[in-house]
């Protein structure tokens, strides 16, 4: 970002819906928008290889959209600013979707998660990768 010379708001709001207007950011930003998620949460809703959500959860980082939680092993992300969800919802009316229809990414638990929340019976910090309690959990809810 040039300092000196302020881009207009225009050009601000484009670049900011760019970046949200990516259909894996949509979908990760409605996830989110229901429960905070660890990595393997989207992985296993979204299919996708961890590698590529991370650079999506790097960009969404860098706007300022959403921020890590360490609990245990595990990395969770929450949104930063929750509103984002409503704009999603007022631009699927514009698009003539139901915003019903979205919310639907965010239904927890998804069959065939790791991820602690799917899986509510695993100890407090279990890790995505083996459900076995973390060795400090002491941040973890
Ligand atoms: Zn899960």
């Amino acid at each position: 970002m040039n300092i000196s010379s302020p881009q207009p708001p225009e050009t601000q709001l484009s670049r900011l819906l760019a970046l949200i207007g990516q259909p894996v950011r949509i979908q990760i930003l409605l996830i989110l928008g229901g429960q905070e998620a660890c990595v393997c949460h989207l992985e296993a809703v979204l299919g996708l290889r961890q590698a590529s959500i991370s650079q999506h959860l790097m960009a969404l980082r860098k706007a300022g959209l959403v921020e890590p939680r360490r609990c245990g092993r595990n990395i969770f992300y929450h949104l930063v600013r929750p509103e984002v969800v409503s704009v999603l919802n007022q631009a699927a009316v514009l698009a003539g979707l139901d915003p019903a229809a979205l919310q639907q990414l965010a239904v927890r638990p998804v069959a065939g998660c790791p991820c602690p929340q799917c899986n509510p019976n695993a100890q407090p910090g279990a890790s995505c990768q083996n459900l076995h309690p973390a060795p400090s959990s002491s941040e973890c809810p």
